[in-house]
């Protein structure tokens, strides 16, 4: 135990001294934060955690958005986390307005931490329509956590138009899928759903749906199943104990972890872990909580949780299932913070903790007990690689160049636009075969009830189908496009393989 450590505070220590036991860093956090931490502190000393590990505490939030640090992360915490290989992180506030951006973000990105796992588990004590209706809710949700939407590259192309790119990767795509299939196994699952919405995003979500099923051959044990996610929403609602895992692309595995967070009480319920290769982040998966900060009655649960997925990931996984069993023999009791629907008076943040302290060592009556196995630290800190990191997934692909589609801003109609274009390619390889309207063909066929904005995809293909284009070409008529035209994209169109990499427009 650290010498700091006292019955009212826990152990904790600044700064990076070494010590034979694993160090965590530590990030309290805003608002509730400070709160909720201590209350977890309390409850980890009482299993026995602080016999093992260390919580280092450094400085993220908005005592470094305060002293004028944008990223809101001191350079010694980012050195920290980076040493330690683990962060336990309390909720922080992002700054409105300003260029403050999302620490938890940030994070995630920076670290390379591609998978959020979150357990949604039936708490007795807390009152639910599922609970009421006898449901017993157990499932695991694993997101992609650093692409799709979320790259944040977005761009105003034109006055009334702006766009998002979303990129999905292979290489991507297989980390979060093995992070998925590797968890089932450990877990002892025997299916993983992959939810997605290839039906329509036919290259981005076909490429991870893909993917999935090309990880899962590595995991014969082990079902796969793939579900469209708007289909995947319904069924969690009307049969939330259909699945054990569902893996998804970033934004959807949001929604849809936030969604299943409601169908066992709410955000003050739900864990959360942010794990790469090299560096993992548990955290509270609400916010601060400004309404109830410095009050004393925050729901310590979902932090608490984060440090039961911790434990089990750094291998004390029989500390971790003391936690969790005398947490929910505290539940099965009636204790409850104010924010629970149960029986009885509400009590505060720590009072909460000490009722589950008084528990430890107890097993739910009600609720099945969990019987994880580990007593010492397996978790090994992997430290800083000397360059950035490549990943390729296939072996380079035969490209071939086969037209490019130009983007243009123009207030015109399109039987305007293509006569202009048709002209500018003219002799060369390249011929204008049609244009879209917000991905929906306009021209030279279309429907009169489709209506335009100011943003035309105007697409050039092979005049002959057997010769590959110079990619050149399209740049030049693109070029020549610009002096009658706003630009507001250029893709070139490619074939891999011989395999046509772009989708046909709507209606070609
Ligand atoms: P919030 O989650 O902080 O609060 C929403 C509601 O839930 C509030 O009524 C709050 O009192 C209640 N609540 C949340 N956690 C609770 C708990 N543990 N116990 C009892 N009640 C709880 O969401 P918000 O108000 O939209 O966001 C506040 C701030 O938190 C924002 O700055 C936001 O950016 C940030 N935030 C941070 C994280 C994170 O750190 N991972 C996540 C979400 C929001």
């Amino acid at each position: 135990m650290s010498t700091n450590a006292t019955a009212d505070q826990p152990a904790t220590h600044k700064g990076t001294e070494m010590s034979s036991k694993l160090s965590i860093a530590l990030a309290p956090g805003d608002g509730i934060g400070p709160e909720i931490t201590k209350a977890c502190l309390k409850v980890f000393e009482a299993a026995g955690v602080m016999d093992h590990v260390d919580f280092v505490e450094v400085s993220m939030g908005e005592k470094e958005f305060n002293a004028g640090n944008s990223s809101g992360i001191a350079d010694d915490a980012i050195q920290a986390v980076e040493n330690l290989g683990i962060l336990y992180k309390g909720p922080m506030g992002t700054p409105t307005g300003g260029g403050g951006k999302s620490i938890n973000v940030t994070l995630r990105k920076a670290f390379g931490a591609f998978a959020n796992l979150r357990h949604f588990q039936t708490l007795p004590g807390v009152e639910t329509v599922y609970s009421k209706a006898g449901y017993d809710i157990d499932f695991h949700v694993v997101r992609e956590n650093v692409e799709d939407t979320y790259g944040g590259i977005e761009h105003r192309l034109l006055t009334d138009v702006v766009q998002n790119l979303r990129l999905i990767t292979a290489p991507g795509s297989d980390q979060v899928h093995k992070f998925a299939f590797e968890t089932a196994r450990s877990l002892g699952l025997d299916k993983i759903y992959c939810g997605h919405k290839a039906n329509i995003m036919k290259l981005t979500d076909g490429m991870f749906l893909n993917r999935f099923h090309k990880m899962g051959k590595n995991y014969p044990e082990i079902e796969r199943g793939e579900v469209i996610v708007d289909a995947l929403c319904m069924n969690m609602v009307m049969y939330p104990d259909r699945y054990d895992m569902i893996v998804l692309p970033n934004l959807q595995g949001d929604i849809v972890s936030d969604l299943a967070a409601g169908l066992v009480g709410g955000l003050g319920f739900a864990p959360s872990a942010n794990i790469g290769d090299r560096i993992a982040i548990f955290e509270a998966v609400h916010g601060t909580a400004p309404d109830i900060a410095g009050k004393g009655i925050a729901n310590p649960t979902s932090l608490l949780l984060s440090g039961v997925m911790m434990l089990r990931h750094i291998g004390l996984g029989a500390i971790a299932a003391k936690i969790n069993n005398a947490l929910l023999a505290t539940l099965e009791d009636g204790v409850h913070t104010g924010d629970v629907k149960g029986e009885g008076d509400p009590v505060g943040t720590i009072a909460f903790a000490d009722a589950i302290v008084e528990r430890m060592g107890q097993t739910p009556k009600s609720a099945k007990a969990k019987t994880w196995v580990g007593d010492s630290v397996t978790f090994k800190p992997q430290g800083t690689p000397d360059e950035y990191e490549m990943m390729y997934a296939e072996p380079e692909a035969k490209i071939e160049h086969v037209g490019c589609d130009i983007y243009l801003g123009a207030r015109k109609k399109p039987s305007e636009i293509a006569p202009i274009l048709e002209s500018l390619c003219e002799g060369t390889p390249l011929k204008l075969s049609l244009i879209s309207a917000r991905g929906t063909k306009v021209w030279p066929t279309g429907s009169l009830y489709t209506e335009c904005v100011e943003h035309h995809r105007c697409r050039f293909e092979q005049r002959d189908e057997s010769t590959p284009v110079d990619p050149k070409v399209g740049i030049e008529i693109m070029h020549k496009a610009a002096e009658h035209f706003e630009i507001a994209c250029y893709i070139p169109l490619k074939k891999f393989n011989g395999e046509r990499g772009y989708l046909l427009a709507q209606g070609q």
